[in-house]
């Protein structure tokens, strides 16, 4: 049997874990192990087992990282934007006030989960024993 003939249904070879595709998987919030069962529910909470391979999430804390890369994300975003809608358009204060808060929270609340998924995933695929493990 060749290196080819062990690959498995996600690219890798004997199962070994793929950071690009359970990072990927984690970001569509599907589990990183077979990208069919969920990874989050109640918006942020990791599932205990996935549903659908029984592998487990529910030990593995991302901690900050999640909101440090969503703050990192959305600050790229909407600061340059602030910057150049006042630099070409110069509206009116309450344009801004009204506009950069619900863009950024809307943003925030968009990525947030997916930025979850994505360290979820990358902490799964390195076999990060997790903070809670029996
Ligand atoms: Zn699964």
């Amino acid at each position: 049997m060749t290196a080819e003939d062990r690959t498995v249904e996600d690219g890798t070879q004997d199962g070994a874990r793929s950071k690009t595709t359970a990072a990927l998987r984690g970001l569509m919030g599907q589990c990183p192990a077979c990208g069919r069962g969920r990874l989050l529910r109640n918006y942020l909470k990791p599932v205990d087992h996935c549903a659908h391979c029984g592998e487990a999430f529910g030990h593995l804390r991302a901690d900050d990282a999640p909101p440090w890369m969503t703050i990192l994300i959305v600050g790229h975003i909407i600061i340059p934007a602030v910057l150049s809608v006042e630099q070409r358009y110069e509206p009116a204060t309450w344009v801004h006030l009204t506009i950069w808060p619900l863009l950024t929270l809307l943003l925030t609340g968009l990525l947030l989960p997916r930025c979850k998924g994505v360290v979820l995933g990358l902490l799964w695929s390195t076999g990060a024993p997790g903070s809670e493990r029996a």
